[in-house]
């Protein structure tokens, strides 16, 4: 999509990418809406840049729509002198949105990988839990989510992935049950189906929470 298409507002040259995407104007006008809803007035001092500030926000809270996953893998190094070995990346923090109120999920993932011949560098691991956070989520899919593009590009033996993490819908909101942290796992592979390696996977991470960490 050429940006000079249309000279005259580039502005929605850029954000026409997605056929549906409302307008910056649109997406802002919808807070105004909603600060009306909460019961104040988008036209008081305090608030009237806050449309454009929360729709900036989006920009970053949701970025992740934009990055394709499987690319994110696709570079790899097979020089490992033969490491077959367990790969993980531990305690890798996050912070996402949940589907059903848009409210905060923060918490951490445990990525792990038995590699076949190839590895990849470690921070892409760190990269794809971003790209998945930044999108609207359930902690489930996100978990299922990470699991599968590792599985599909990297082909390893096998692929484990652990969630922990706080959904503020359930401790700012409804059932106010802060501290509650939330766990979910995806094995693959070997790691399935072979309960040693699920073991020293597990022991690895060390048990949920363990460290004492609050989720903010
Ligand atoms: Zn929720």
């Amino acid at each position: 999509m050429s940006k000079t298409a249309n000279p005259k507002n580039d502005l929605q040259v850029v954000e026409g990418d997605a056929p549906d995407k409302p307008s910056r104007e649109e997406a802002e006008a919808a807070v105004r809406t909603l600060i009306q809803w909460a019961g104040d007035d988008p036209a008081r001092e305090g608030l009237l840049d806050t449309p454009a500030r929360v729709v900036r926000s989006y920009e970053e809270f949701f970025n992740g729509y934009e990055a394709c996953p499987n690319t994110i893998l696709e570079r790899t190094f097979e020089e490992t002198d033969g490491y077959d070995e367990i790969v993980l990346l531990r305690g890798i923090r996050f912070e996402s949105h949940c589907e059903h109120h848009m409210a905060p999920i923060i918490g951490r993932a445990h990525v792990a990988y038995l590699p076949r011949r190839r590895v990849v560098g470690i921070s892409k691991l760190a990269r794809l839990v971003e790209i998945f956070a930044k999108r609207l989520q359930i902690q489930e899919k996100m978990t299922a989510q990470i699991a599968n593009t590792i599985e599909d590009v990297l082909e390893p033996r096998g692929v484990a992935v652990v969630i922990e993490a706080a959904h503020h819908c359930m401790t700012t909101r409804g059932i106010h049950k802060p501290g509650a942290v939330m766990t979910t796992s995806r094995m693959l592979g070997a790691f399935r189906n072979d309960a040693s390696t699920r073991r020293e996977f597990l022991a690895m991470v060390g048990s949920p929470a363990s460290d004492g960490t609050v989720f903010g």
